[in-house]
């Protein structure tokens, strides 16, 4: 028996370890058994450059729990070590790798959660005590055994062990008996070893029979084990050698509760300036709410790390699905190290590139298929060209604009279908939109008929993506050329696309301020919604009273409800200007009516100003037609579906009492 004190100079930093990984204690376990694939793989390279001599036999790593005497043991049939190792790699490097960690991270708790290689110490989180058996692969090695309490006295002795490799037998501490429990094991090794690379073995493999569970036996009647791992993971295979059928397949073995399928793939394989391999996926993405449901799973070397990801990939690819696997990720700092981290700068550089040029790829090789796919993306894409412009100088190739009869162009294509009709007088191209074809009917009809076209931007970033779309034509560097987009019903058409030929009418500011004055006076009163009263002539078959609502506020409302500090806008009640079109003829006819009376109107005076001398003025005044205007009104706010409740039942009174 040889007895020793451990590599460790601090008094017991046993308790100051358990105390700081409370909460990430689980780690233990894929500690271990990465050690285990470790000295398993290390014994297939000796073997595979002939340092091993022989048959290597059953390579599977087990792990196993006994309840009665409180143990999990993790054995592996790797290189093993000798009593010489043991004091070297247990003794003095674990160790003091150990001590060196916590005194590092004694102050930040946090930067110790999701650390990777503490390594086999962590097993004293859980256990009271931990004993070794392992013999090495080396000819007449001897076995050896050795055990310690959570402090820093150890006991090693000879023993003596049949197979070559390493048992680790952890004797788990009362307060975290759920270590002892098969569904808990189970359930960690699901997470953390799922794709490592060799093969990880726990109980038996169980099948339903007759309402109960009954253990699967080959032909030759063994009982067959029951492996956690699928140790050659799609991303670990060539390119290649796969078929869009083993993505698929693996896209369901990664997230076994997603239904669909994804809608493309892309395979990841950087060897130089940095190693990372990985595949991701595009899920179907229809609203926000179901994006953050399978997360990006992080990798290093198969073994599972974490499906935080937020600050090694950019914010707009976590959206996507899939593995990445790097060895080159520092796992072992805290997550606001990473983001500034030049490797993990460069790996989400590259990604976004990769990402960037498959979707260009898939556009070009079959845009008819990418357009039916577009409804899908679009949501991601808009997300990284809005917050990442790298991706969007690559994207503005390939994203698409939907109009209202289901055809997709790139913005570029749109352009120059729409340049000619749609150009104002003053050479600004100007994009029509609605975000709700029904509602806007009418407005859609009118522009139909004036040969314009109309875009569907009905997505949850699509305003964002039209302002930015406006800032990118109209910002500095472009050559003079004004781009907007302004949705269907927020002017006449007359005034949405002004041309040469506007049509004019014959009236005087009076005449018209007399038939403002009149329709205000018989609007009807709303709290949330603010109607500004103008006179325009627009077309003769326009509406006689419509409503449009001005681009501008409408959309910095619509922006202030994703975006802090802009409540101002979201706080005002909705405007929207009441167009009496004086081209109509029922307007006309109103117009007609008014009676006109000249009156000396003394104009205001500030205080120690001379009083000024009165001035002549014409006012017009309509009176008894406050039905006929009513109901005019009224039309015009049941076209943009704003006459509800009361109101709209008295339209339809007054309406067949007209009658
Ligand atoms: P790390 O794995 O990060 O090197 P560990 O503390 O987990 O640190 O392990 C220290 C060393 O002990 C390992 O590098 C390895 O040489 C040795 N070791 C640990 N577990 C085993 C095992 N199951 N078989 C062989 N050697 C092992």
């Amino acid at each position: 028996m040889n007895k020793g004190n451990i590599g460790v100079t601090s008094d017991n930093i046993f308790p100051v370890i358990k105390k700081f990984l409370y909460s990430d204690h689980e780690i233990f376990l894929r500690e271990l058994i990465s050690n285990a694939v470790d000295a398993t793989q290390k014994l297939k390279t000796l073997s595979s450059v002939g340092e091993a001599k022989g048959d290597l036999g059953d390579l599977r790593v087990r792990v196993t729990i006994d309840k009665a005497k409180k143990t999990l043991t993790v054995s592996d049939h790797g290189i093993g070590m000798t009593a010489e190792e043991v004091d070297k790699f247990i003794n003095q490097i674990a160790f003091s790798g150990a001590e060196e960690f916590v005194n590092q991270y004694k102050d930040k708790a946090e930067a110790i959660i999701g650390h990777f290689g503490l390594g086999f110490y962590s097993s004293f989180m859980v256990a009271d005590k931990v004993e070794i058996f392992s013999l090495s692969y080396k000819e007449d090695a001897k076995a050896v055994h050795w055990s310690c309490e959570g402090n820093p006295e150890y006991q090693m002795e000879e023993t003596i062990k049949s197979e070559r490799g390493t048992d680790i037998v952890l004797h788990i501490n009362d307060e975290f008996s759920q270590y002892l429990e098969e569904a808990t094991i189970e359930g960690l090794l699901k997470k953390y070893c799922k794709f490592l690379p060799v093969e990880i073995a726990f109980g038996k493999k169980k099948e339903w029979k007759d309402g109960k569970q009954e253990v699967v036996k080959d032909e030759a009647g063994n009982e067959v084990e029951n492996i956690i791992n699928n140790t050659k993971p799609a991303w670990t295979i060539k390119p290649s050698e796969l078929k869009d059928e083993d993505y698929d397949k693996f896209y369901h073995e990664l997230y076994p509760m997603q239904m669909d399928e994804p809608l493309f793939h892309i395979h990841l394989n950087v060897d130089y300036p940095f190693h990372l391999t990985g595949i991701l996926y595009f899920p179907k993405i229809k609203s926000n709410l179901d994006v953050k449901r399978n997360k990006i799973q992080l990798y290093c070397n198969q073994v599972f790390v974490t499906d935080e990801v937020e600050n090694i990939v950019p914010e707009y690819l976590t959206l996507l699905h899939g593995v990445i696997d790097s060895p080159d990720i520092p796992l072992n700092v805290s997550r606001s190290y990473l983001q500034s981290d030049n490797n993990v700068k460069k790996i989400s550089g590259y990604i976004t590139k990769k990402v960037a040029d498959k979707l260009a790829e898939l556009y070009k090789a079959d845009k008819e298929d990418f357009a039916k796919k577009w409804d899908d993306i679009k949501l991601f894409i808009q997300f990284g060209m809005l917050t990442d412009e790298k991706f969007y100088d690559k994207a503005v190739g390939f994203a698409l604009l939907k109009n209202i009869a289901g055809e997709y162009n790139t913005l570029a294509e749109y352009k120059d279908k729409v340049k000619e009709a749609q150009t104002d007088k003053d050479g600004n191209l100007v994009l029509l939109y609605t975000n709700d074809k029904d509602a806007h009917y009418t407005y859609i009809e009118r522009a139909k008929q004036k040969g314009y076209d109309v875009l569907l931007m009905d997505g949850e970033l699509d305003v964002h993506q039209m302002s930015q779309y406006e800032s990118k034509a109209n910002g500095e560097g472009t050559n003079g050329e004004s781009l907007r987009f302004v949705r269907i019903d927020s002017d006449t058409i007359e005034n949405l696309i002004k041309k040469e030929d506007a049509e004019k009418d014959t009236y005087s500011d009076e005449q018209k301020e007399g038939l403002r004055k009149a329709v205000e006076a018989v609007l009807p009163a709303n709290e949330k919604l603010r109607y500004y009263v103008s006179c325009e002539a627009a077309a003769k078959d326009a509406l006689p009273i419509f409503l449009t609502q001005n681009e501008f506020m409408r959309r910095m409302k619509e922006m202030s409800a994703h975006q802090q500090g802009m409540s101002f806008y979201g706080n005002m009640p909705d405007q929207y200007n009441l167009v009496v079109n004086t081209s109509h003829p029922l307007i006309q006819e109103l117009v007609g009516k008014e009676t006109s009376e000249e009156i000396d109107e003394v104009p205001e005076t500030k205080e120690g100003e001379e009083p000024k001398e009165a001035v002549k003025k014409t006012v017009y005044t309509l009176s008894g037609e406050d039905e006929r205007l009513k109901q005019l009104i009224d039309i015009g706010l049941l076209a943009s579906g704003q006459l509800k409740g009361e109101a709209l039942a008295k339209f339809v009174n007054r309406s067949v009492e007209l009658l």
